[in-house]
């Protein structure tokens, strides 16, 4: 066989593997978000729970503050009634320290409320949160497996790209650009092997006289059907993947 030949013939190797690599790589962004969303429905009620559980803490610092203050201002108009001068002053700190104390007790029930709540909610938690623990620790599982793979494939298209370069480097500008020009009318494959007088692509029967010059491989010849560039292996049992390992 020409080494030109069999340089395209390892060059569509490559081609088609990064070619399948990209895609399963492509793949992982909604591997990734099926995986979650899948723990999300199995989760769904516990989240809200959680989410409820949270609102209600935050419900309650909220009210706690609101409770310091409260009591900052009550103190102080405690304070106001001792150093009154008249009557409408005192009138006046009265009425806003029994405002504030009420205000005061309204916000210690509603804090009591808020806890008991979620004490209550804290409790539903613990009985899902085995269950959902384990089905978490899956989905990590899943997910750091993608990412595995996702490096690893990279460094894997990292490799046969740069073994790309050397090969498409060793190739006359010519040959490169028809090669190119055929893998993208062709899905990728510029390059066909004809086996039992077949091409395999196109399935055409090539003629006789094409078929024992594609045999002695010292051409460039393409298929009439397909245009793709015929190639013969002696050993056809061999697969393809066997010419670049
Ligand atoms: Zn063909």
């Amino acid at each position: 066989m020409s080494p030109e030949l069999s340089q395209l013939i390892e060059l569509q190797e490559l081609d088609l593997e990064i070619q399948r690599i990209a895609d399963k790589l492509a793949s992982i962004p909604a591997e990734r978000e099926q995986a979650e969303e899948k723990f999300n429905q199995y989760a769904a009620e516990f989240l809200a729970l959680k989410n409820q559980h949270e609102e209600t803490l935050a419900e309650r610092t909220r009210l706690e503050t609101e409770l310091a203050e409260t009591q900052t201002h009550h103190e102080k108009f405690k304070q106001d009634l001792m150093r009154v001068s008249n009557e409408k002053e005192y009138i006046t700190a009265l009425r806003e320290i029994d405002a504030t104390k009420k205000h005061i007790g309204a916000l210690e029930t509603e804090i009591l409320k808020r806890m008991e709540e979620a004490e209550a909610l804290a409790e539903q938690l613990t009985t899902f949160a085995p269950d959902i623990e384990a089905k978490r620790s899956e989905v990590d599982l899943v997910l750091a497996s993608l990412d595995r793979n996702k490096a690893g494939s990279e460094d894997r298209v990292g490799e046969l790209e740069s073994r790309r370069g050397e090969i498409a480097g060793a190739i006359s500008a010519n040959l490169l650009s028809m090669y190119e020009r055929v893998a993208k009318a062709r899905r990728g494959m510029a390059l066909s092997e004809v086996r039992d007088g077949i091409c395999s692509a196109c399935r055409m029967r090539v003629r006789p006289k094409i078929f024992s010059d594609v045999r002695r491989g010292d051409q460039l010849i393409t298929c009439d059907s397909c245009s793709r560039i015929l190639f013969y292996r002696p050993n056809t049992t061999k697969s393809a993947e066997a010419v670049t390992t």
